[in-house]
């Protein structure tokens, strides 16, 4: 069977993880949380005291870090020079703080290069912003996944209370709004849907029901790889 190169795009709260990790499970595929990456990046930033503003002393920690990605059965594992960061990169902070390092377009020159060697092989899943659009956009399926912001900030909410956070939907909701805003607004590869992707609205679907969505969309376009 052909391997493919999946991108999995989408806003925060979308479904995006919980999609690509199973479908990345069912066929067999590698896995890559992109967004992961820039929280690492982010928190290398932070904890070297340098200002998120300031892009060129940013990009030096990045290109300097050593940002580490295990996928394991309890999700993707994370280290930052050695020390495991998992837990936290999820805090809304790294997240806010991951939104503002990737608009820095030397920043995402460093983890793009890195997230296109791990694809080169092909029989991926790669979720993020920019899949599709910049990292590879030679995928053989795009796919891009949207929600109401109640929904998405319902999820993030969930995520993290399952994670024995305390979280205000409001507050989460305003967070979510706001990355969205940032992520969209954005010169370096803002957040925005290839023409060539798949558009689904996951506000009333299970992400089983996603999931298994995208699983027969790639059996489709393997079985068109395999035909040409
Ligand atoms: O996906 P996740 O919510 O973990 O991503 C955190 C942040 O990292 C996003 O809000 C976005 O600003 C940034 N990101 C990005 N490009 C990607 C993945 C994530 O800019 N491919």
């Amino acid at each position: 069977m052909a391997k493919l190169k999946i991108a999995l795009d989408g806003p925060a709260g979308s479904g995006k993880s919980t999609a690509a990790k199973r479908v990345a499970a069912l066929l067999e595929y590698a896995y890559l949380d992109t967004g992961a990456m820039y929280r690492a990046a982010a928190l290398a930033v932070l904890r070297a005291g340098v200002p998120l503003t300031d892009s060129t002393s940013a990009e030096m920690v990045v290109a300097r870090s050593r940002i580490e990605l295990r996928w394991t059965s309890e999700g993707t594992r994370v280290w930052l020079d050695g020390e495991e960061v998992t837990a936290e990169i999820r805090r809304p902070e790294a997240a806010q703080a991951a939104s503002r390092v990737s608009t820095i377009p030397g920043v995402r020159a460093i983890l793009v290069a890195r997230q296109r060697e791990f694809a080169a092989a092909g029989g991926v899943v790669m979720e993020g912003r920019d899949i599709g659009t910049v990292v590879l956009p030679d995928a053989d399926l795009k796919i891009f996944l949207t929600a109401s912001a109640d929904v998405r900030a319902r999820r993030r909410a969930d995520e993290l209370a399952a994670r024995g956070e305390t979280v205000n939907f409001d507050e989460m909701k305003r967070e979510v709004v706001a990355r969205d805003q940032r992520d969209t607004g954005r010169a370096a590869s803002p957040l925005a849907a290839a023409p060539d992707a798949v558009i689904v609205d996951t506000t009333a679907m299970e992400a089983e029901e996603v999931a298994r969505l995208i699983v027969l969309l790639a059996r489709e376009t393997e079985r068109a790889a395999e035909a040409c």
